[in-house]
């Protein structure tokens, strides 16, 4: 971990750091001066770590409430290999990079953000807010000060080590049939897992298709009700251990190989699988976890840690970007009004 207590080498960190994302609105003005909101020696009202729709939507309110606002982009959102983004009103269907790329370019207009490539690494409290060290793309470190923070770092899914898996994953191999079963509609599938989570998202899936086969690759911990409800519906299960998923180049499924040889015709196949956190910044702060893995907050965004905000995939609840971008513009009014109120004491 660094430390970083000299406030003087802080604001040097920052200043040399002027690149910004946004190149419009930014490109050629001179610095701006320090806003009065921003007192007690903080750089930023907010820091937001993380760029996807979460963070960008809470830095476009952040932006129109006048804050000094940095966003930090540390990388791809989670749905990077997914070839569409379904179901977010009026984008139902655009490329994933075209979202966050719009939402960028919509940042532009409002002067106190920036955007900027840094993958934050560590954070420590720094009086009543925080101090944050990144790494930039150039390798640089980067380290600022902010009143608050807010996480959008996302989940990062845990697949199977079964070959095929990761290469397919977001065409072939799909997460959500709100996201995608449209797309897949009335042909074969196959569903993956064990026990109670494979037996609920089979159901799910076969409101899409009625061919839909379950494959828990090796014993799949059915209860004998379980398998029922199943073959009420017409779903076959097979407990066969895999051998891989086989593709086509553009990472569209074709067939299931199971390990006897066998292979089997499926057009998608849909998993539920574990999550971690894309950053443990919320840990090490010791903001606390729900039993899931998801950082608590409370109904205003706010984390266990004073002053620290959470939003998107990186909280309890339904996981989808047109939430995730709900989710960030609500933080962002919850921080606008703390700040506000800490600005404007009774
Ligand atoms: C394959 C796939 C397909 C999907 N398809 C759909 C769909 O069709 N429709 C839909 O609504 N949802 C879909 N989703 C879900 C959707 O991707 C998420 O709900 C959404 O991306 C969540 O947004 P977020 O901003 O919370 O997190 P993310 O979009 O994951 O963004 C988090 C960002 O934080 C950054 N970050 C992490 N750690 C740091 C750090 N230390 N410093 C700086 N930055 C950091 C990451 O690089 C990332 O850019 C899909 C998910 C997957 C996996």
């Amino acid at each position: 971990m660094s430390t970083h207590s000299d406030s003087a080498a802080i604001q040097e960190s920052v200043a040399l750091e002027t690149g910004s994302r946004l190149p419009e609105a930014h490109a050629g003005r001179a610095p701006r001066p320090r806003r009065a909101s921003t007192y007690a020696g903080f750089d930023f009202d907010v820091m937001v770590v993380g760029a996807g729709s979460a963070g960008l939507a809470a830095a476009l309110t952040l932006g129109r409430c006048r804050r000094r606002v940095l966003v930090c982009d540390g990388g791809p959102p989670r749905n990077e290999t997914s070839p569409a983004v379904h179901g977010f009103l009026s984008r139902d269907g655009i490329r994933p990079a075209e979202l966050l790329r719009l939402g960028r370019e919509q940042l532009a207009p409002y002067d106190t953000v920036q955007l900027r490539e840094i993958k934050i690494k560590d954070i420590t409290r720094q009086g009543q807010g925080f101090a944050l060290v990144g790494d930039t793309g150039g390798g640089r470190e980067f380290a600022a000060t902010a009143r608050k923070v807010l996480l959008a770092t996302g989940v990062a899914d845990l697949l199977p080590p079964l070959p095929g898996m990761r290469e397919l994953w977001g065409r072939g191999v799909l997460h959500c049939p709100y996201c995608h079963g449209w797309e897949v509609r009335d042909q074969p599938l196959a569903v993956y897992g064990r026990g109670r989570t494979v037996t609920g998202l089979a159901l799910l899936v076969s409101r899409w298709s009625r061919d839909v086969l379950v494959v828990t690759d090796g014993p799949g911990h059915l209860t004998q009700h379980a398998r029922l409800r199943l073959r009420r519906e017409g779903i076959q299960v097979n407990e066969g251990k895999l051998s891989r998923l086989i593709g086509s180049a553009s990472g569209d499924l074709k067939c299931l190989e199971f390990e006897d040889g066998t292979q089997l015709s499926r057009a998608a196949l849909f998993l539920h699988a574990p999550q971690q956190q894309r950053s443990e910044l919320a840990q090490v702060l010791g903001a606390q976890l729900t039993s899931k893995g998801a950082v608590r907050v409370d109904s205003k965004c706010e984390t266990t840690v004073p002053g620290l905000y959470a939003a998107g995939d990186t909280t309890p609840g339904t996981q989808q970007a047109l939430l995730a971008a709900a989710e960030g513009n609500k933080a962002a009014i919850c921080l606008n009004e703390v700040l506000t109120r800490e600005e404007c004491p009774r």
